[in-house]
């Protein structure tokens, strides 16, 4: 398929690329990698009469660590995160989970703000940005703001960002007693389900827990009642098997589709959760 004809603008920094958005007068989209938009416009579901490029802008991507926070750029690719020595050290959880998405091509070209942007219900980062409890820093005409993941992610398809604001960064406390689990579309990589669990243990007991679900529903969510019964219990097998029993309970609108009946996934959301448990209390003891 073909996209409908559009103008290309290259930003140079994000108050160009919002002055861009605010001439295009509703009609103007931003681009990133475009593994996500690109698509979109071939099957002509998505019909901006100008594309503003933001790849290209200055110190819209990178990753760094500043007062006890590691700090990505929304325009880091994929393939960055995942073979970031920073995080592979400080918050392994959020590099395995970019190696994991797609292929070598899409992590090339994708980006984390596009990603969280677009918000697939089957994309990866959400579950774990869920888990670190990030904050996504947007810049719009008004200026700066910051919103909590939980907050950000509001549904199907939809997220707290309007159409002439910019995801320009996230922010989060690395914790590396954390790991992200899938099971993935055999084709595209996407989660059918993916869970992402972080753990804060002290001696010997779990004192607070974040878990993170994608793929499962029509949008990302945390498991409060897998959280809720790992809070203040001894690290045990049975402590994972009382927090997995619960895993996915209460979630009403669980995907039924091509790729997994809803009763399967809801199977593998305690499967899923049971592994990311495990690896994330596996790394709390070392
Ligand atoms: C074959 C294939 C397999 C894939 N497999 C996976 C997978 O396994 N897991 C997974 O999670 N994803 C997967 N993806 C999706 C991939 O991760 C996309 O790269 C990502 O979803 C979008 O990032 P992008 O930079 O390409 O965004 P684009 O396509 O450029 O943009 C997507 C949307 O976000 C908006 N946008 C982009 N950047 C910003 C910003 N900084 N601020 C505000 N709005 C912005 C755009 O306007 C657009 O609406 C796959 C994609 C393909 C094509």
């Amino acid at each position: 398929m073909i996209p409908t004809a559009f103008e290309y603008e290259r930003a140079t920094s994000l108050d160009d690329a919002l002055a861009k958005l605010a001439a295009a007068g509703g009609a103007g989209k931003l681009v990133a990698g475009g593994h996500s938009l690109v698509p979109l416009m071939k099957l002509r579901l998505s019909e901006p009469a100008v594309l503003i490029d933001i790849a290209h802008i200055p110190d819209f991507a990178g990753i760094r660590e500043a007062e006890g926070l590691i700090e990505i750029g929304a325009g880091t690719t994929h393939h960055d995160v995942a073979t970031s020595t920073l995080l592979r050290d400080r918050c392994p959880m959020m590099a395995e989970a970019a190696a994991l998405i797609g292929d070598q091509q899409v992590r090339n070209r994708g980006t984390l703000g596009g990603s969280l942007a677009h918000a697939d219900p089957a994309a990866d980062y959400p579950a774990v940005m869920l888990a670190l409890d990030a904050e996504f820093h947007l810049k719009g005409p008004g200026g700066w703001r910051a919103v909590r993941a939980r907050d950000f992610f509001q549904g199907m398809l939809t997220v707290d960002l309007a159409p002439d604001e910019i995801l320009a960064r996230v922010t989060f406390a690395p914790v590396r007693a954390a790991a992200y689990a899938k099971l993935h579309q055999r084709a595209s990589r996407f989660a059918i389900v993916g869970v992402a669990a972080a753990v804060d243990v002290r001696d010997g007991a779990i004192a607070s827990a974040r878990v993170g679900l994608t793929g499962a529903a029509s949008s990302p969510s945390r498991l409060k009642n897998v959280e809720e019964t790992l809070a203040g219990r001894s690290v045990s097998p049975g402590t994972v098997a009382a927090a997995t029993a619960v895993a996915g309970d209460g979630i009403e609108d669980i995907n039924d589709d091509l790729h997994a009946s809803a009763e399967y996934r809801r199977a593998m959301i305690r499967v899923f959760t049971r592994r990311a448990l495990d690896r994330a209390l596996a790394r709390a003891a070392v």
